[in-house]
């Protein structure tokens, strides 16, 4: 699973953008070791990221897709229907199976998932207790 740390401690130094992302099979950051699951409080410290393949372009049409996802080839309606999106632009894909595909485009910018900030929803903060 994708998951994203919120501690802003986490926070990746070269783009200062808030979120550290990283792949677990649980939500334990690798940075900070804390385990969401531990304390209530932690519970929105570290959030689930939704995945976002990468649909390869059409070689003979612009604008159109090849309808399937690069890394397990599911058509693209399959993916969406068990929660996943699937995007053609490459900056905005995270699936590290997608990005790790040797056709998956090279950018110069060196492809990094974290650089993906527009797509992450925020954090919901716990309602207080002591605020009704
Ligand atoms: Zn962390
Ligand atoms: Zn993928």
């Amino acid at each position: 699973m994708l998951w994203t740390c919120w501690n802003n401690r986490c926070r990746p130094k070269a783009h200062g953008a808030p979120g550290f992302h990283f792949e677990a099979d649980a939500p334990v950051c690798p940075k900070c070791k804390v385990d969401a699951r531990s304390e209530e409080r932690f519970k929105y410290l570290i959030t689930p990221r939704k995945v976002i393949h990468y649909d390869p372009p059409h070689p003979a049409v612009d604008g159109v897709g090849m309808g399937y996802v690069l890394c397990s080839k599911t058509p693209i309606f399959e993916v969406t229907v068990r929660g996943g999106q699937v995007s053609g632009e490459p900056k905005a894909v995270n699936c590290p199976q997608c990005i790790a595909d040797p056709e998956f485009p090279k950018d110069p910018i060196e492809m990094d998932p974290s650089r993906v900030m527009l797509l992450i929803p925020k954090p919901i903060p716990a309602p207080c207790k002591g605020c009704k």
